[in-house]
């Protein structure tokens, strides 16, 4: 998700309260910064944050951390957590590729990953986040019975994806290639605004749920 460039985004994030700077300070003692022993979820390439804030509120005894590459999309759920000032929910700006340096071992319960970006060329396979080299990140920071959900209505990054679990030594737990018509997979959905985009559309969306 690429918004129009906001001047000064950047600087409005850094002063902002739920923005957390120097992430990698909380290593090993995020629940120190909500301040309880919840389990931690956090959202890989949130865009504006509205799936992620819909399941803070809806999940008060859970905390969730946003994280976002890009300054101008986050500064946009920053501005919706001014005003609903929920008390479980944390934003990170950075790039995924450093999630270990910012998590510890076993520290996160759940990976939420939603309409990651395609990387389309051979190339770049490696930066998508369904990846083999990501999932080896989250095999990391995620706790013993933690899971990787993962949305998107793109079918060839759906299929890359199914085919990076084995080799990444994970185990698909539960598939779907139309979730919306999936009575059980779709229970509880909380739709992203990708995936309310794309399905009006007409596109399917696929879905799992991966872990160790
Ligand atoms: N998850 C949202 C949704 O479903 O509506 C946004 C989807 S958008 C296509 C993908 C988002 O992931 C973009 O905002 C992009 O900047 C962010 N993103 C992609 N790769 C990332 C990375 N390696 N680290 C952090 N954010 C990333």
């Amino acid at each position: 998700m690429r918004l129009r460039n906001i001047p000064g985004a950047r600087e409005k994030i850094a002063e902002n309260e739920w923005s957390i700077k120097d992430p990698e300070k909380n290593k090993g003692r995020w629940n120190e910064v909500f301040g309880n022993d919840n389990p931690i979820r956090i959202e890989v390439g949130m865009g504006k944050g509205r799936f992620i804030m819909t399941l803070a509120q809806e999940n008060p005894d859970v905390n969730y951390i946003g994280i976002e590459k890009y300054s101008s999309v986050m500064l946009r759920g920053l501005q919706k957590q001014e005003e609903l000032q929920l008390p479980n929910i944390r934003f990170i700006r950075m790039e995924a590729e450093v999630l270990t340096e910012v998590f510890g071992k076993g520290e996160i319960d759940r990976i939420y990953l939603n309409f990651s970006d395609p990387w389309p060329k051979d190339r770049h396979a490696k930066r998508r986040l369904p990846s083999r080299e990501f999932l080896h990140r989250y095999d990391e920071i995620l706790k013993k019975d933690g899971v990787v959900e993962f949305k998107t209505d793109n079918t060839d990054l759906f299929a890359f994806a199914l085919e990076e679990v084995e080799p990444a030594g994970w185990h698909l737990d539960k598939v779907t290639h139309d979730l919306h018509n999936d009575p059980v997979m779709n229970e509880g959905n909380v739709m992203t605004e990708y995936e309310e985009k794309f399905s009006s559309m007409g596109n399917p969306i696929c879905k799992y749920i991966v872990s160790r």
